[in-house]
Formats: structure tokens, C-alpha cells, sequence
């Protein structure tokens, strides 16, 4: 009932944006995940009034990237869904590049290669939007959002502000975003290096490379954990020969025993009931309590 009267008030609202109800399993890359409300906003002024009406309703409201790193429940969402699927574009004024948040990393290091800057080669191929991987500090082959980010713009509490990298608190598969609930990464600076457009290209198709030989093709939202203190939970699973273990249509990766893939049908339930297996399991031999990487909602 909420819902239906918010849908009808952002439309009246937005009337050129997209917006309705629809199952997150078709935008999540595990495809989990019930029905929800999802709006796509296309520019700030549509983020504000989003923001406005769910806050004028006491609703919640979460941001959705890519959705590929995110578990979405089976049951109707009660906050809103504000997708960033429509609000891309990049520039970029000599060795610095500015992107709207909702645009895929993939299209930013393709940006990056086609103006000769280097430096985001290694993170090639990661699925999420920039914003998400702002959010989750995204990183791979030795290169992490944190090594080239200079600035990012946010909208939180009715204004929008301005993070320069040290207020970021970059960390391991961390930033600040993750404890300030609410906020919305609009924009995103990154300083990268002039450089020689065959070797940053050939360096993105090793890295493309690199990843179709060691990650599996069935749907997943990532590395379901992060790394621990006692090394890289993957190797820890695949001693236990939990490759391959499944409930319903979750499977633990028989390619990377890190990933829990989608076989077909996998409920959110079927997920969540693997990832609790595999933590007590890691538990009982390694005495060791393993993070999920992935968020849950
Ligand atoms: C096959 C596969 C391979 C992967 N490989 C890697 C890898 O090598 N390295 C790595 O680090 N990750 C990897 N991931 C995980 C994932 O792609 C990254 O974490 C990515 O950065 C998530 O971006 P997203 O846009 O999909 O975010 P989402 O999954 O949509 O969201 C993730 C979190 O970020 C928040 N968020 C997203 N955008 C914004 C925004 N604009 N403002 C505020 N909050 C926001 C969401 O609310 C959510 O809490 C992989 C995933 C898959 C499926």
C-alpha cells in the first residue's frame, strides 16, 4: 500500500524516468532477490526528489550499482530501490578523469584506454558501477579504487558534499560510505597517468584473460568472503573439498571454491543457508570466523 502510493508520487515526480515494480533477482548478478520498488533516477535533481519522497514517507531507500555484489532477500523489499543504471558519464581535464557514479567500471577503463591514461588496467573487468566500487573499495591484481581515486561528490542529509581520499578511510575492501547510511555517491575523481595506448590495452586483455581462466561463468555476486586474517578463505574452503557442495540451486564454485554460484533457481534462502554451512565449517577446522564480502539486503 506504501509503496503503491510512492510509486504513484515519484511518477508524478519523474515523470521521464523509469520507475516500478519489479524482482531484483533480474538486477543482481547472483539473480536473487523478491520484488521491489525501483526507480532509475537520470541526474541529481531526480536523486534529490527521490530522496525527498522517501524521507517524507519514512521509507528507507537503498542504492543499487550493478547489483554484483549484493544478495537481495526473496520476500518483498520494503525500502526503495534507487538504480544508477541511468545516471553515467565520464570527462576528464588532462591526467584526471570525473565519472558519474552509476557508470560501469568496464566503460570507465575503456574511457581511460581510449585517452591514453593508465593506471586502472588491473581493475578491468570488476562488474560493478564506479559508485559501488567507490563504496566497496574494489580492487584486483594489486590495484584498488584507493590507489587512484582523488575526490568524490555524495548527496546526504538534504546537501551535497565533497570527500577528498583521506576522508575517505579506504581500507580493505572498505570505505567510509559503509558507515554513513544514506549517503549517495554522485561523482567520482580519479587521477590516472599519460601512458602508451598498445600497452594499457594489452595489459586490459591480459587481465580479461586472467579473470574467464580463474572465475566461473555461472551467476554470482563475487568473492562471497573477505580475505581473512589466516589467508584467503577460498584456499581454506577447497582443503575442506567443499567444492562443489550445494543447497538447492546455490553451489559452491567447482572453479573457485570463494564463489557460490546460482545453478538456476537458487533462492536468497538456499544462499544464505551455504554461507552459514561454510562458516561453520571453517570454523570447526580452522578455528577461524570468515566475513562476507557480499551485502546483504
Ligand atoms: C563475477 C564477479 C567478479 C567480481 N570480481 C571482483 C573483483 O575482482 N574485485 C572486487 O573488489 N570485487 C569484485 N566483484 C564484486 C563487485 O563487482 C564489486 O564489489 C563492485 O564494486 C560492486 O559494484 P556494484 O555497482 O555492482 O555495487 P552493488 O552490488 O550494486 O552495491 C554494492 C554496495 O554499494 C552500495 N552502492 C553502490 N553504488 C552506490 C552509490 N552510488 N552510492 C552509495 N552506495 C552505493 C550499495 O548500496 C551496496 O551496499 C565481483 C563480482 C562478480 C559478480
Amino acid at each position: 500500500m506504501i509503496m503503491s502510493k510512492i510509486l504513484k508520487k515519484i511518477k508524478r515526480a519523474l515523470p521521464d524516468s523509469k520507475c516500478g515494480i519489479e524482482y531484483l533477482s533480474a538486477y543482481t548478478s547472483i539473480r536473487v532477490g523478491g520484488k521491489a520498488l525501483i526507480v532509475y533516477p537520470r541526474s541529481i535533481g531526480d536523486i534529490v526528489k527521490i530522496v525527498d519522497i522517501c524521507e517524507s514517507r519514512d521509507t528507507k531507500y537503498i542504492v543499487l550499482g550493478n547489483g554484483t555484489n549484493i544478495l537481495a532477500s526473496d520476500g518483498p523489499c520494503d525500502s526503495v530501490i534507487i538504480s544508477l543504471k541511468h545516471f553515467v558519464g565520464c570527462s576528464k581535464q588532462g591526467e584526471t578523469i570525473t565519472v558519474l557514479s552509476g557508470t560501469p567500471l568496464s566503460s570507465v577503463c575503456r574511457f581511460a584506454l581510449a585517452n591514453n591514461l593508465s593506471g586502472m588496467e588491473n581493475l578491468y573487468g570488476i562488474p560493478g558501477t564506479i559508485g559501488g566500487a567507490v563504496y566497496m573499495n574494489a580492487g584486483a591484481y594489486g590495484t584498488s579504487m584507493s590507489d587512484i581515486v582523488d575526490n568524490v561528490t555524495y548527496y546526504f542529509d538534504g546537501k551535497i558534499r565533497y570527500f577528498c581520499v583521506k576522508d575517505l578511510e579506504f581500507d580493505y575492501r572498505h570505505s567510509v560510505f559503509q558507515d554513513l547510511s544514506g549517503a549517495i555517491i554522485l561523482s567520482v575523481t580519479c587521477t590516472l597517468a599519460s601512458g602508451e595506448h598498445d600497452t594499457i590495452e594489452q595489459k586490459m586483455q591480459e587481465i580479461i584473460s586472467l579473470r574467464a581462466s580463474s572465475q566461473p561463468n555461472l551467476a554470482s555476486a563475487g568473492s562471497v568472503f573477505k580475505r581473512s586474517s589466516a589467508g584467503p578463505v577460498s584456499k581454506m574452503i577447497d582443503s575442506l573439498g567443499l567444492k562443489g557442495k550445494r543447497i538447492g540451486d546455490a553451489e559452491v564454485s567447482t572453479k573457485h571454491a570463494g564463489f557460490i554460484v546460482n545453478c538456476g533457481h537458487a533462492s536468497c534462502q538456499d544462499v544464505t543457508k551455504l554461507i552459514k554451512y561454510l562458516k561453520d565449517e571453517v570454523r570447526a577446522h580452522y578455528n577461524v570466523d570468515i566475513e562476507c564480502e557480499i551485502i546483504m539486503i
